[in-house]
């Protein structure tokens, strides 16, 4: 249950927004930012202070690392590639993001939750290109193919995952359920990227 408590749900309202970060329950009324919209701590209500400039920043960050599941020295290794490459920096950062094996397993609906993801791949359930990859910051690259290794196939969270996201893939992904199978089209544009979060102050937070 999302109580108070649970150190997942805290993180959503620390950030005072739904990260979906425990599948299904994020969507039931059981999700405890619904019920509190407000900081963990017993006298946060109402007594929310004003952010400067820099703490705006710094909660976009942790609010947009939160939802990827990403540790503060991978995401800045990820801020220092999206810097490096040519094109818009956050959309890059995001892009990056989106094409992680993690992702890109709950995205193709295989998981309900990117850490449900992660436990998938690290327990070899997945296969790019017919061989198994356990890694989940894996970056998939348009044209390969994701699927479930056929042990897996009856692994019961995933055949609930499968069922409950009903063959919905994002537009740069195309998933056949039947075959336990999803092909990378092309790397999402930031306008296919659904994530809320606002990737300018985090460039600004890492350009200071
Ligand atoms: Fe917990 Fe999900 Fe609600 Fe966040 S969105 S508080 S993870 S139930």
């Amino acid at each position: 249950m999302a109580s108070e408590g649970n150190p997942v749900c805290r993180m959503c309202r620390r950030e005072g927004v739904k990260l979906y970060l425990k599948g299904d329950k994020c969507y039931s009324r059981k999700c405890c930012v619904e019920k509190r919209p407000y900081p963990p701590g017993q006298r946060a209500q109402g007594m929310q202070r004003k952010l400067s400039d820099y703490g705006i920043q710094l909660r976009e960050k942790q609010k947009m690392r939160r939802i990827y599941g990403v540790r503060e020295g991978q995401f800045r290794n990820y801020m220092k590639e999206a810097t490096r490459r040519t094109g818009v920096t956050g959309e890059n950062m995001l892009q990056l993001l989106e094409m992680r094996l993690d992702n890109v397993v709950y995205r193709l609906g295989l998981a309900t939750s990117r850490a449900q993801a992660r436990q998938f791949v690290s327990h070899e359930h997945i296969a790019v290109n017919g061989k198994r990859v356990n890694i989940a910051s894996y970056q998939v690259k348009p044209g390969e193919a994701i699927e479930v290794v056929v042990a897996a196939r009856k692994v019961p969270p995933l055949v609930n995952a499968i069922e409950a996201a009903g063959g919905r893939a994002p537009t740069w992904l195309q998933f056949d359920a039947k075959q336990f199978r999803g092909n990378i089209i092309s790397v999402p544009s930031r306008d296919e990227i659904d994530t809320d979060v606002q990737e300018s102050l985090i460039v600004e937070f890492y350009s200071r």
